[in-house]
């Protein structure tokens, strides 16, 4: 089975935290590295000035693929409701991970609180990141302490800041024993490393001590190695930051200042290098029709295929474009697909991926993977779309409300 590096990952946040600016700045930060259709990195970062300029970057996709470090990036919109609807379910649903926004200013507010327990009820691996240091009042310590208490989870930082306020002039990475400062350039900033200084020695050591105590938790050879006094290698650092991540037990905590553009090169390094991909997650479960019970769906291009439509948006020239999350199986762009929820078969006459500043024409979509589909004109946000053979249904099934006559 190939397996590829993709992340299906979400972006919760409390409104106004930075959920907006800092997608912008991974799309930014994205476009720049990664070389789009035949439009040199150069130009392609001008396309995206040119587009902040006349009317903001927004994203208004419901599904925004990037690329970082060789690695896919699927970013799904969560949408921010207080409420428990079935919308933020499926949002939930579809992801495999999320990043959790923080302001440092604001900390844990009510909504995160909602979301977060939300992300928990769905097993989501989660890493926050703490906006705003740059803001009056920022606290970094006291989110971390907030998150322990209002969220009952375990944050351990991998990155501490450099000052605060108008005194925040970058971060230290502990597992790396380094700091970093970012230079403001004209598109965003560059990263500059530098060895830690005597000022912030005692505070690393100190915060690096407590990352090695929380992964010890659940890695044997580090503990073995912490007893002894030895030297925990970073590559087993990173493997038990992840498998804590993976398995929930551990938050890892990035900070930064998104407008300032500080701290979102080393977030976008923690998505490749912490959360799952689409293979490492538990396969999700369906009503297998025929058989009447749930079965597990697993991972597999070669199988039959079936995704789940978890958001329509119209666009003026091409109609209804309908996102799919595909769990098992491929889709051919010009093959039929039968709407196991309509029970009616349905054309498929594109595949789109959705990046930033255009749509890029695909021929195919496979398990794992997010993409538009053009042509259906039937499907609705929360169908299961497969094929006739393996009619499995992803979300309950809709059945007509029963006419009660009242005499
Ligand atoms: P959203 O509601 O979570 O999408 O938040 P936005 O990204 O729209 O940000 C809310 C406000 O905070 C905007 O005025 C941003 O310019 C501002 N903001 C976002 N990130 C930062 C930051 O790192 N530092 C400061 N000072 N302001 C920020």
């Amino acid at each position: 089975m190939e397996t590829r590096q993709m992340r299906n990952i979400g972006i919760m946040a409390h409104i106004d935290a930075g959920k907006t600016t800092t997608t912008e700045r991974i799309l930014f930060y994205t476009g720049k590295s990664h070389k789009i259709g035949e439009v040199d990195d150069g130009e392609a970062v001008m396309d995206w000035m040119e587009q902040e300029q006349d009317r903001g970057i927004t994203i208004t996709s419901a599904a925004t693929t990037c690329f970082w470090k060789e690695t896919q990036i699927n970013i799904i919109d969560t949408p921010g409701h207080v409420d428990f609807t079935a919308e933020v379910e499926r949002s939930l649903r579809v992801l495999d991970s999320a990043i959790a926004i923080f302001c440092a200013v604001g900390g844990v507010e009510p909504q995160s609180e909602t979301v977060w327990h939300q992300a928990d009820h769905y097993k989501i691996p989660r890493i926050a990141y703490i906006n705003k240091m740059d803001r009056l009042g920022a606290d970094f310590f006291g989110v971390i302490e907030e998150i322990k208490e209002k969220l009952k989870a375990n944050p351990v930082p991998l990155y501490l800041p450099i000052g605060k306020e108008s005194d925040f002039t970058g971060i230290i990475d502990l597992i790396e024993e380094q700091e970093i400062s970012f230079e403001p350039t004209n598109y965003g900033s560059e990263m500059h490393h530098s060895p830690i200084s005597e000022e912030y020695k005692e505070l690393c050591a100190q915060w690096r001590e407590h990352l090695i105590d929380q992964l010890s938790a659940f890695s044997d050879e580090i503990t073995e190695r912490y007893l002894e006094g030895e030297e925990v290698p970073k590559e087993m650092i990173k493997a038990a930051i992840r498998k804590g991540t993976i398995s929930r037990e551990i938050i890892p905590i990035f900070v930064g200042a998104s407008l300032k553009n500080v701290g979102v090169q080393p977030l976008l390094d923690g998505v490749v290098a912490y959360l799952p991909s689409p293979w490492e997650t538990p396969p999700i479960e369906g009503l297998h029709l025929k058989q009447d019970k749930m079965v597990a769906v697993a991972i597999d291009e070669q199988q039959q295929p079936l995704g789940l439509v978890f958001k329509i948006q119209f666009d003026r020239e091409m109609g209804a474009l309908s996102f799919v999350r595909m769990y098992s199986g491929t889709l051919k762009k010009g093959q039929t697909v039968y709407n196991i929820t309509k029970r009616k078969r349905e054309r498929i006459n594109r595949i789109l991926r959705m990046h930033s500043n255009r749509s890029e024409a695909m021929d195919s979509i496979s398990a794992g993977d997010i993409a538009v589909i053009v042509g259906f004109k039937l499907a609705q946000t929360g169908d299961t779309i497969g094929s006739e053979g393996y009619q499995v249904s992803l979300e309950p099934m809709q059945f007509p409300e029963p006419v009660i006559s009242v005499a």
